[in-house]
């Protein structure tokens, strides 16, 4: 008799064991459907052994092997292991997390074309087109890289805006299909970049080139999973669930703009790609490449201390091109009407009378953040969250930007009856209003979440752009990421100091990656460029240092705030997270939970719990407890035991879990 050990996506820690006389050890990897409770689920056979610990009577037989796609590699199987004790989930959640949606349900996949063996096997790049003589720092980049091309090491890529990465890891890439290899590239947005794909494509025409990213169809998704797994994909081009593409052949991790705070995932299993991209390196013993204009303190920091090799492109590498002069305007003595200060409108209007383009950058979508009565002091809050409901007043409505609930602009003042309602603050649209008015003959462009909603509209407006039919654009963050406008040489930040003295530590460091890269947008081609940065604390660091495109010099300073209040990356933190519908059960649980704790916890500190920042969440109330240690190991190690402990507190009516290496408050 057969056993399988399967493992499935629920949060106990065991795997489970069914009788199942067909299978053999080629089966392990495979998915697998099963009994489970009343239901059959699908689940992944880890083991197939010839006894079980339970008596055979007792156990089910599995139903069915599901063969329609390749086993799960071993090594595939041991990186989802790491990540089950790392981020303290059970296997089977891990692996049902990782897996794209379409294979998560035991539909067979209905066969497509595969490509032979041979064809996987041939190195697919035709010599490609060099283009550039690269830059003496982009060759000893890549010198560096590929002297190591067969064995672990991280590489931090970091260079200014236009200093020629992308060039970097193309030409690395095209040195790994050529020994017949796989590559792996994660990027924070794929929805964003559409550019780079048609980049990969024309710079390796006889590719096959796999994207994998949320927002594609189900069995688009599937079929570039296969085709990554069968080896016949050689680049796999992907946002943060892309780390998890089976790859057999891997050669390359590329990690672009490693800093950014979409790598992690904060729902479900919470990982953090750029690491588990690390671990994943680590294992097949290959190189990992991270870039960035403004790296992560945690990877600026394993840098300095030498465990990553730090490779600098230090100018842009264009030799038309330079890195724009950022100029402050102090709107303590420059007045700004509608948001948009005297220099800065000057500025404006030049690049209009040259028919050059100007992007004017705000990360607040709305009209405006809130709607308040001056008579009695109501503002408009949301029912459901502990936020404020932001005017939208095309669409005459109030809307959270936290749980989506909308309501109509009301006429009067829900307290009072006052009439007189002001919206208060400013949003794009606002400030898109305000710039028809000031410039009646320019076309004014705004992107945010709400003009971008749909696929491809985002593509289109690039396209607008691109063919000159915009003279200003206004937009959130979504116009600051990887892509340049030939024709804009000039970028204003219009209100930035909210940001300034957030109570997230992590917040001047993203901000600085943030005003950085959306400053590097300006004047790529021949033209110099120019930011204005409006501002009520020109002397403060983050914007001095921004003047300089001194990441460097602010890393330091932040760095050494950070250890001085022992923040990460000088300690490292678990986030114990609970969910119900008064704070004080949520809270309550968490006091449980700390009286819990392991007593052996040298070196291991438990926090008080406290309200998360945005109390309430769609009608939960949110509490949380942080737990820091000075050694990842010993972290590991407290919260290993300590989970087990969670499991077993009765608090029905609370949602809990677990959150390492957290990122947000
Ligand atoms: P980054 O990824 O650092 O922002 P890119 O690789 O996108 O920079 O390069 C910026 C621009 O410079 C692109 O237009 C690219 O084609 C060009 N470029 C890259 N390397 C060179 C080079 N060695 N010589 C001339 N132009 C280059
Ligand atoms: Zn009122
Ligand atoms: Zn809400």
């Amino acid at each position: 008799m057969k056993f399988l050990r399967v493992a499935i996506d629920v949060p106990l820690p065991q795997l489970f064991d069914y009788r199942c006389d067909e299978a053999a050890t080629e089966d392990i990897g495979c998915r697998v459907l099963v009994p489970f409770g009343r239901k059959k689920v699908v689940g992944v056979i880890v083991e197939v052994v010839a006894r079980s610990d339970h008596s055979a009577d007792k156990l089910r037989s599995a139903e069915r092997i599901l063969r329609d796609v390749l086993p799960l590699s071993a090594e595939w199987i041991e990186l989802a292991r790491f990540c089950s004790g790392y981020y303290q989930r059970s296997l089977g959640e891990v692996m049902l997390a990782a897996l794209p949606p379409r294979l998560r349900n035991a539909r067979p996949l209905r066969a497509t074309k595969q490509k032979s063996d041979d064809d996987a096997a041939r190195p697919a790049a035709p010599p490609f087109v060099e283009r550039h003589r690269l830059t003496a720092e982009q060759l000893r980049a890549i010198d560096s890289i590929s002297a190591s091309a067969q064995a672990f090491g991280v590489f931090l890529l970091f260079g200014v805006t236009g200093s020629g990465k992308t060039e970097v890891y193309l030409r690395l890439i095209a040195g790994v299909l050529a020994r017949g290899a796989q590559a792996l590239v994660l990027v924070p947005e794929i929805a964003l970049t559409p550019a780079l794909q048609t980049a990969f494509r024309e710079r390796f025409p006889g590719a096959t080139i796999v994207v994998q990213h949320s927002a594609m169809a189900e069995g688009a998704r599937a079929r570039g999973w296969i085709e990554a797994q069968s080896g016949s994909a050689q680049i796999v081009l992907g946002t943060r669930l892309a780390v998890f593409a089976p790859l057999p052949r891997l050669g390359l991790l590329v990690v672009d703009e490693e800093q950014d705070p979409s790598f992690k995932q904060q729902e479900s299993l919470r990982y953090s790609a750029r690491d588990v991209a690390i671990v994943r390196a680590r294992a097949a013993g290959i190189p990992i490449v991270l870039c960035s204009a403004t790296p992560s303190l945690e990877s600026w920091r394993h840098a300095q201390a030498g465990r990553y090799a730090l490779l600098r492109l230090s100018r842009r590498a264009r030799a038309d091109s330079a890195l724009p002069e950022v100029r402050m305007v102090d709107t303590r003595t420059d007045a700004s009407r509608d948001g948009i200060s005297g220099p800065l409108a000057q500025a404006i209007g030049e690049r209009l009378a040259r028919s050059e383009q100007t992007l004017i950058f705000l990360n607040r979508r709305g009209y405006a953040p809130v709607l308040s009565c001056a008579k009695c002091g109501w503002i408009s809050g949301c029912k459901r969250c502990s936020a404020r409901l932001v005017v939208h007043l095309k669409d005459r409505e109030l809307r959270c930007h936290h749980c989506g609930d909308a309501a109509r602009i009301p006429r009067a003042c829900p307290e009072c009856g006052n009439l007189d309602l002001q919206p208060v603050g400013r949003g794009t649209q606002r400030l898109e209003a305000s710039l028809a008015e000031r410039f009646p003959r320019a076309r004014i462009l705004r992107m945010d979440r709400d003009t971008v909603r749909h696929r491809g509209s985002l593509e289109a407006m690039f396209a607008r752009i691109e063919a000159g039919e915009a003279d200003i654009l206004v937009g959130t963050q979504i116009l600051a990421k990887g892509h340049h406008f030939e024709n804009l040489t000039l970028v204003g930040v219009v209100d930035a100091d909210a940001g300034l003295y957030a109570a997230d530590y992590r917040a001047p460091e993203r901000m600085f990656a943030q005003l950085e890269q959306v400053s590097g947008r300006a004047g790529r081609a021949g033209v110099p460029g120019e930011v204005i940065l409006q501002t009520r604390y020109p002397n403060h660091p983050l914007y001095q240092a921004l003047v300089r495109h001194d990441f460097e010099g602010y890393a330091q300073i932040l760095l050494d705030e950070r250890r001085q209040a022992e923040f990460p990356p000088y300690v490292f933190e678990a986030a114990l997270r609970a969910e119900a519908l008064g704070i004080d059960v949520a809270l309550g649980f968490l006091r449980a939970a700390a009286t819990r704790a392991p007593s052996e916890r040298d070196g291991v500190t438990v926090y008080d719990p406290s309200p998360m920042m945005l109390e309430r969440l769609a009608g939960r109330a949110r509490a949380q407890l942080i737990v820091q240690a000075h050694s990842r190991v010993r972290l590991q190690l407290f919260l290993r035991e300590w989970r087990a402990e969670l499991a077993s507190i009765r608090a029905p009516a609370v949602r809990w879990h677990l959150d390492v290496d957290p990122t947000e408050f």
